[in-house]
């Protein structure tokens, strides 16, 4: 797996953006491309998923077709994210982080007033 992507809500490990598992597929009226991180989360959570996205070190929240990059709550030592793992040293997961993670999922997916892109900060892509 080039680009492995952990699925936090069941724990699967899917192919972020990688074109073995883009698949087209019709989604609210529209066949569109779809990538393994979006598959698995129209399956595992009606389309809304949350994904660990391990090479990059951002947590991928995906909403109505969007995806925002919020920053991963493993951090290390000094409380610094290490995206792309690039200075590979040991990663812990910061709970306080982890929760705040939780509670902006539960908010986006149980409040129907919620909106991501507004309330999130990140950068949306469009996936
Ligand atoms: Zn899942
Ligand atoms: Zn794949």
């Amino acid at each position: 797996m080039k680009e492995p992507a952990l699925c936090l809500l069941c724990g699967t490990y899917v192919c972020f953006a990688s074109p073995c598992c883009t698949r087209q597929q019709r989604f609210l009226n529209r066949t569109m491309n779809h990538g393994g991180c979006t598959l698995h989360a129209n399956e595992c959570t009606a389309g809304s998923g949350v994904f660990l996205l391990i090479k990059h070190g951002y947590v991928l929240v995906l909403s109505r077709g969007r995806g925002i990059l919020l920053p991963s709550p493993y951090v290390d030592e000094h409380g610094e994210p290490d995206p792309g793992l690039r200075r590979s040293c040991r990663l812990f997961l910061n709970h306080g982080k982890y929760e705040r993670l939780q509670q902006q999922y539960r908010e986006h997916t149980t409040n129907p007033a919620f909106d991501p892109l507004r309330e999130l900060p990140g950068r949306w892509i469009a996936m």
